[in-house]
């Protein structure tokens, strides 16, 4: 099921049930994929940048990546949706891609770090065809180059880690040229994978903080998480105005499909 949350499209499903379509799409031959991970910075950058907004809307799976989504879509919906962490959805998508011996492509961090991914991923997953990766930080001339590269690799799995809108931009213009079936924005999921910051403490994802668990360790991060007390705001504006539950939402999105009635607990 696919709801609208500030005029962004959420799928809501399982962990499990986004691993099931991952590994469909990887299947896929000559067409290409989005995955996207929402969270509340991305739904408020979405409100102000139109493009940005059509990348949200053209991505085939976009995903719960923060607590306050999932906060949001209980608070308006009543819909119980587990958070989807993208760095351990982009480690799921990295092991199907071993198993079914799919090629992979990543792009997008600093040379140290994108260097560091690359070993990371050689080490735990053996075997697995990595047949190119490249760091973010492109010049005109090497963006091309990684788009020339990509065409004549024709990778099955591409995961950029370059940040919101940056990673969204350049998957819109390198699925243009090459269909690559899985595209996935990873983020800062590199930073993670390389060592090179940590991982959130499982109790602090736990209770939703992952936000201060970044800032803490990244204070220049305030800035851009300014945001997060205005997509509060905005929640709590909607509930106000309504709809107030999914199934009216869905009343007003024409053609929609039900929502499945073991996942839709009231709140
Ligand atoms: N980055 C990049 N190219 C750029 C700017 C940033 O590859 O031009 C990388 C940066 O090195 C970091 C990631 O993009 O690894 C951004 O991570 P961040 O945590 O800011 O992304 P978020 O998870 O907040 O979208």
């Amino acid at each position: 099921m696919r709801v609208t949350l500030l005029s962004c499209p959420i799928d809501i499903l399982s962990r499990e049930e986004a691993v099931g379509r991952i590994r469909q799409m990887l299947q896929t031959k000559g067409v290409s994929h989005h995955l996207l991970a929402l969270n509340s910075l991305k739904v408020v950058r979405a409100l102000k940048d139109q493009a940005f907004a059509d990348y949200v809307r053209q991505a085939e799976l976009v995903y719960a990546d923060s607590a306050g989504i999932c906060w949001a879509l209980r608070f308006l919906y009543g819909i119980r949706q587990k958070r989807i962490p993208g760095v351990e959805l982009v480690q799921e998508a990295l092991g199907l891609a071993h198993e079914e011996k799919k090629g992979v492509y990543l792009l997008g961090a600093s040379p140290q770090v994108i260097e560091a991914t690359a070993r990371y991923v050689s080490r735990q997953y053996p075997g697995l065809h990595l047949i190119g990766y490249h760091h973010g930080y492109l010049s005109d001339t090497e963006g091309k180059e990684v788009l020339r590269q990509l065409k004549e690799l024709s990778p099955d799995f591409l995961a950029v880690a370059m940040g919101a809108s940056l990673q969204e931009r350049w998957i819109e213009r390198i699925r243009k040229e090459v269909p690559i079936p899985v595209c996935m924005g990873v983020g800062g999921s590199f930073d993670i994978l390389s060592g090179r910051l940590p991982r959130t403490p499982a109790w602090m994802g736990r209770m939703g903080l992952e936000w201060l668990f970044r800032l803490a360790r990244q204070p220049q991060r305030i800035r851009i998480m300014s945001g997060l007390p205005y997509f509060i705001f905005l929640v709590v504006r909607a509930k106000v105005a309504g709809p107030k539950t999914t199934e009216e939402q869905l009343a007003r999105q024409k053609g929609a499909t039900p929502p499945a009635p073991d996942r839709l607990e009231k709140g």
